[in-house]
């Protein structure tokens, strides 16, 4: 029997991506697949039904839940989602893992197998299924945007008839993929960057997209590339180095972040106060409380004369690219797994195993076990 592969219409309401897009959902027809998706789903990404080839369309969300034996998804699906899927179902999307507590023991609940795209091993062959990194790429780019839209001064430095501009100073904290992301992009736009991150192994990656790196003393080498927490008298020490770069700066751009624990905080309210009136604080980890202290997610809020933006979920402001990534990314996860149609895991694969969340009735992702009081 040839496997069928659903994917919905994202039921949050900000969630503009899709799962599969017409590239993928062809590709997948190709290798055998049955694709069964609810109509509109691409819709808010600017893929309109009618591009689609080889897909049986469902009006609404629930004969897709009660038919797909795998749900490519973008966002957790909910308590009553899981609901209706089949107890054979595979669901493959981001899962939140330690924020959605009630959604993963009702994956386990269900005995349902459940992959997060937040999971999967950062090694070099799974690079091309690495949806956080896609995604925080948008987020970097979408972020300077703001930054430059926010402003009211020019990025680049201009020579014109009325006398020479002085180019924009910006300063992105965080220089993983967000952050690269960031300071690439200010780059084109032709402002004077800085960039700031714990791991000294980003130090040569700042360099060599033409920004400064900005030296604070402070090392936070973690395990498996990340970093890990400062301690009290590290953070002071950053924190003063980095005051001062951070009131010279016309525009921050903040991406920094400890997989599972909340934002660290890096702007202190008293930082923000020695900024200039009219520069602004871009800081992309509000979701996760942010790195400034003033940061209100989803807000944007004026402190003595700057401006923070708190945006969330970057990635789907940029919803036709961010879904062509995402697509390919869940593409290019699940496709060993299919043979001529039909759907085969393999358990000794380390991409499978590591980002498997719920199988068999049991959570299997230690991280998640503990936080959710050591239950299996
Ligand atoms: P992330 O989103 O978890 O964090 C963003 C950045 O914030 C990181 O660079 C981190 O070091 C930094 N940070 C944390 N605390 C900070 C603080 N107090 N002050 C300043 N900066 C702070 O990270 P990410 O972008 O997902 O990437 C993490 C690492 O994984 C990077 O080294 C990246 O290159 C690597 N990576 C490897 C692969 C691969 O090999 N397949 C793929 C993607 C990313």
């Amino acid at each position: 029997m040839p496997v069928t592969i659903g994917a919905l219409k994202e039921s949050a309401p900000q969630e503009t991506r899709v799962s599969l897009t017409p590239e993928i959902a062809d590709k997948l027809a190709k290798e055998g697949a049955q694709v069964l998706m609810e109509r509109g789903a691409g819709e808010r990404a600017r893929f309109p039904d009618s591009a689609y080839k080889n897909v049986a369309w469902a009006e609404g969300p629930d004969p897709v839940l009660a038919a797909a034996d795998v749900l490519l998804a973008v966002q957790p699906l909910t308590v009553a989602q899981i609901a209706q899927l089949k107890p054979s179902a595979v669901v493959i999307g981001f899962m939140q893992p330690h924020a959605r507590a009630a959604e993963v023991r009702a994956l386990k609940q269900r005995g349902l197998t459940a992959f997060a795209m937040e999971l999967v091993p950062r090694i070099s062959r799974a690079q091309s299924m690495d949806a956080l990194s896609s995604q925080a790429a948008i987020a970097g780019y979408k972020a300077v945007l703001i930054a430059a839209s926010q402003l009211q001064k020019f990025f680049p430095m201009l020579t014109t008839a009325a006398g020479t501009i002085r180019p924009s100073q910006v300063l992105v904290i965080g220089a993983g993929v967000a952050g690269l992301q960031a300071i690439a992009t200010a780059r084109r736009l032709g402002a004077v960057v800085e960039a700031y991150d714990v791991r000294s192994a980003t130090r040569e990656q700042v360099k060599s997209l033409g920004a400064r790196f900005v030296e604070t003393g402070v090392s936070a080498e973690g395990t498996g590339g990340y970093a890990r927490e400062l301690t009290a008298a590290e953070k002071a020490q950053q924190q003063e180095a980095l005051d001062a770069r951070i009131a010279a700066a016309d525009a921050v751009v903040t991406t920094a972040s400890v997989p599972g624990r909340p934002a660290p905080k890096i702007i202190s309210r008293a930082a923000v106060e020695r900024m200039r009136p009219g520069s602004v604080v871009v800081d992309i980890a509000a979701e996760q409380g942010g790195n400034c202290e003033l940061t209100r997610a989803n807000e944007v809020l004026e402190h003595q004369g700057v401006r923070i933006v708190g945006p969330v979920n970057l990635a789907a402001d940029l919803a036709y690219n961010a879904s062509e990534m995402y697509a390919r990314n869940l593409y290019n996860f699940l496709k060993p797994a299919l043979a001529r149609g039909e759907l085969v895991i393999d358990w000794n694969d380390e991409v499978f195993a590591q980002s498997c969340l719920t199988r068999g009735g049991e959570i299997r992702h230690e991280a998640t076990r503990k936080a959710l009081g050591g239950e299996t």
